[in-house]
């Protein structure tokens, strides 16, 4: 019996965002220092059956119908296509769950048909410019060839949507704008511009470094006109969607900063040490590690579920007064 797992602002919840590891191969000016990450110990991170223990409690007590891995960098936990597996083998509310996956893309090329054989989907790229010189300075490694390659390897090994997200900051990328939008209407991949979010290692976020949403549609408008897709089409998802007018595709723009979408958040997220937490900026978490290792039961994994989601607050408050930074960044939350 499966009862939906509803906050008090009557927001029912059905995505998982699960980290795999807090450890990446890249070193994104905007998400980590160059040096000097303390990575989580190896016996602190959930071991795969953990993480599906986890899930299948989502999926069997609640009815959750999404599940998306991320990082960190997910692809660089060994063995990643046999927690896909595991994972795509829970049995959903209306058949299997739906896993997709949030990766920068460099080794794509070798993992995407293991991943697809495995029972992955969907896919989201990272990719932030389109320029080789840039994309060193910006994540630190010389690596845009690869990326590129593994963009096209995801659509070629079946993955639909393949979807490109893109950072989008003042100053640093934004020139960019109509050139990345250009690359998924030639590569037949949704790009999905992202308000840059003060979840930076650094601590050194400005407001004036995000461009807002409504700035990246009409730039690209200029260029290649675009219509709205409806409030129906969006579902919850939280990307803003659009549609090019001449048919080539769709463009998503996450308002994460000028226009929270908070009222339709269907999501929590477990970190890679097993924290669970009800919102990406919380500043609790609820430690679901402790719980499986000191034996917990289905029954109460599911209360410590219910308790976390219970306390969600109704948005995140960036921008204003009250807004307080989470202690952890995007990469060792899941972004
Ligand atoms: N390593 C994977 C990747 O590159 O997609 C998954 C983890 S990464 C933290 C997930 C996404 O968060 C990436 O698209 C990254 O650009 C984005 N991100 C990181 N820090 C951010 C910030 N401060 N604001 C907005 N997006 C951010």
């Amino acid at each position: 019996m499966r009862t939906p797992l509803v906050d008090t602002f009557g927001r029912v919840h059905r995505d998982l965002r699960i980290s795999v590891t807090d450890r990446c191969n890249f070193r994104c000016t905007y998400c980590m220092p160059a040096e000097g990450m303390e990575w989580l110990p190896r016996e602190e991170v959930l071991t795969f059956e953990e993480i599906e223990r986890v899930a299948r409690v989502c999926v069997e007590r609640f009815g959750f119908d999404s599940i998306r891995l991320t990082g960190g960098e997910p692809t660089v936990r060994a063995r990643l296509p046999l927690l896909v597996a595991k994972l795509a083998a829970l049995d959903g509310p209306a058949g299997p769950v739906d896993i997709a996956l949030t990766t920068n893309g460099a080794t794509l090329e070798l993992l995407a048909d293991d991943l697809v054989a495995a029972g992955l989907r969907r896919i989201n790229v990272s990719l932030d410019t389109l320029r080789p010189e840039r994309f060193l300075a910006l994540t630190r490694r010389d690596a845009l060839g690869p990326v590129l390659t593994g963009i096209d390897a995801a659509v070629r090994a079946g993955l639909d949507p393949v979807k490109v997200n893109c950072v989008l900051m003042r100053g640093v990328n934004d020139d960019e704008v109509v050139d990345l939008a250009r690359y998924g209407r030639d590569h037949g991949v949704t790009v999905r511009f992202i308000e840059f979010m003060p979840l930076d290692a650094s601590g050194g976020w400005a407001d004036d470094q995000v461009v807002p949403a409504a700035e990246i549609v009409a730039r690209i408008d200029e260029v290649f006109p675009l219509e709205p897709l409806s409030a129906a089409d969006r579902g919850s998802e939280p990307a803003a969607r659009w549609r090019y007018r001449d048919g080539r595709g769709e463009l998503g723009v996450l308002p994460t900063v000028t226009e929270a979408f908070c009222a339709s958040c269907d999501r929590v997220r477990l970190t890679a040490d097993g924290q669970l937490r009800s919102c990406l900026f919380a500043t609790e978490e609820t430690d679901l590690r402790g719980a499986l290792r000191a034996g917990a039961s289905d029954d109460a994994l599911a209360e410590l579920l219910r308790t976390t989601v219970a306390g969600k607050w109704a948005g995140h408050g960036v921008g204003t007064v009250t807004f307080i930074r989470p202690k952890r960044s995007m990469s060792q939350i899941g972004g």
